[in-house]
């Protein structure tokens, strides 16, 4: 018998919800570039298209550890020296976590969990764990790749829009009873024509790319690896052999890198100044790809037109966190990649992931970060150790 435990975001504070605004999702047949969906044996333990993440959703895995003899521990309350997360790590063999309310698994807390075999991302990005101490403490980190790519480009897209239409005040003018057109548009603007670069053009920023083509957009991309000449022509790319060469050439700045040391902070003060006046910046990928307080200094001083992004350091975020009141910002709670379609999809990943786990079989290769002592699978392919 395995303990699970399981953090996720609270309800909502309307309570679990009874029903939903649709009655059913979509059938996809797979991922782009023919990935596989998640393939989980048996019944799934929920309705695609419900409430999954949350405390009383459990990621729909109640079922199937219960029979299966296991005990499922699912809590929201992961901070703090006291918290349940804390108290419950000593007897925990496997933990499940989502990015979006991470229970950050840091070396002090892997010290404290000699059990630990299993470390669950319900979702992409695994910068949550010390991937280090995890590799050292013989655990392995798995999340579900590709689980909730397309969710978190489409959100890309729509602050994109949002940013350089000067959507979200222009709304609040109309929700608030005025009709002052002046005031909406005297920021507003067309993305056509504009330059659109991505640093990163993985699973999500190429999805991105080929979402904005359609908006006659000139589009960019920076990585260590350049794309296929059949790509790059198929969507007209410049590609820019470092991030300097692309931020110094674009209208509009996307982050879809991973969070690793050597990461940290790549858009900095010096970064940012490299950057043409006006530039929109959009951050789905990690909070700390930039220097928070720089980006509050460039969008106070006007050179930077509209920050927008989904993902903060620590999360939840304070409450005074300064991304919240800046001006011109498009800031949303960490929920790009959490919408209920993407919920499904991570949910059955990680139900295959426990699946292979308890039955002896390896995890998928794809979906590996670390295993036997380094990175692994995606993990070497997208993450550094340094
Ligand atoms: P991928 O691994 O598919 O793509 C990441 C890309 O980044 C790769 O193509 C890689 O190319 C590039 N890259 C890595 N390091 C560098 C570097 N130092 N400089 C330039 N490029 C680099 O990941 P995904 O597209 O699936 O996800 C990207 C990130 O998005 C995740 O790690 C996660 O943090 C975030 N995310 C956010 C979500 C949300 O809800 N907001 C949900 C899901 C993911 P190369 O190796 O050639 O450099």
């Amino acid at each position: 018998m395995a303990t699970v435990l399981c953090v996720l975001y609270p309800d909502p504070i309307t309570g679990y919800p009874p029903d939903y605004a649709r009655t059913s999702l979509p059938l996809l047949t797979g991922y782009p570039a023919d990935r596989a969906l998640p393939t989980p044996a048996g019944p799934l333990g929920f309705k695609p298209g419900e409430l999954l993440g949350s405390v009383s959703g459990a990621l729909g895995l109640r079922p199937y550890l219960e029979e299966h003899g296991h005990r499922l521990i699912v809590t929201s309350d992961k901070d703090g020296p006291d918290c349940e997360f804390e108290r419950c790590l000593p007897e925990a063999d496997i933990v499940i976590s989502q990015p979006f309310w991470p229970a950050y698994l840091t070396r002090e807390r892997i010290a404290r969990a000699p059990k630990l075999k299993l470390a669950v991302t319900a979702g992409i990005g695994s910068d949550h764990v010390d991937l280090q101490a995890a590799a050292e403490a013989g655990i392995t980190v798995a999340e579900v790749t590709g689980s909730n790519c397309i969710s978190v480009a489409e959100h890309v897209v729509m602050m994109v829009l949002a940013l350089v239409r000067n959507y979200l005040p222009s709304h609040e003018i109309a929700v608030d009873g005025g009709w002052n057109i002046a005031d909406c548009v005297s920021r507003s603007y067309d993305v056509e024509g504009m330059n659109f670069g991505t640093i990163g053009a993985g699973r999500i920023g190429l999805a991105v790319l080929r979402r904005l083509k359609p908006f006659d957009l000139r589009l960019h991309y920076t990585q260590r690896h350049r794309l296929s000449p059949e790509i790059e022509s198929e969507l007209g790319l410049t590609f820019h052999p470092d991030v300097r060469s692309l931020v110094q050439s674009v209208d509009i700045v996307n982050l879809q890198v991973p969070l690793y040391p050597s990461t940290e902070h790549l858009i900095d003060a010096e970064m940012l100044k490299a950057m043409k006046r006006g530039t929109y910046i959009v951050n789905t990928a990690r909070a700390k790809l930039v220097d928070r307080d720089a980006i509050v200094q460039a969008m106070d001083s006007g050179h930077i037109a509209g920050y927008a992004g989904d993902v903060w350091f620590p999360q939840p975020a304070p409450r005074d966190h300064p991304w919240r009141t800046m001006p011109y910002n498009g800031m949303t709670p960490h929920i790009a990649g959490t919408s209920l379609s993407a919920q499904a999809r991570y949910a059955a990943g990680t139900l295959e992931i426990l699946q292979d786990y308890f039955s002896g079989k390896p995890i998928r290769e794809d979906y590996l970060i670390v295993e036997g002592g380094g990175l692994a699978g995606t993990g070497a392919r997208s993450y550094k150790l340094t």
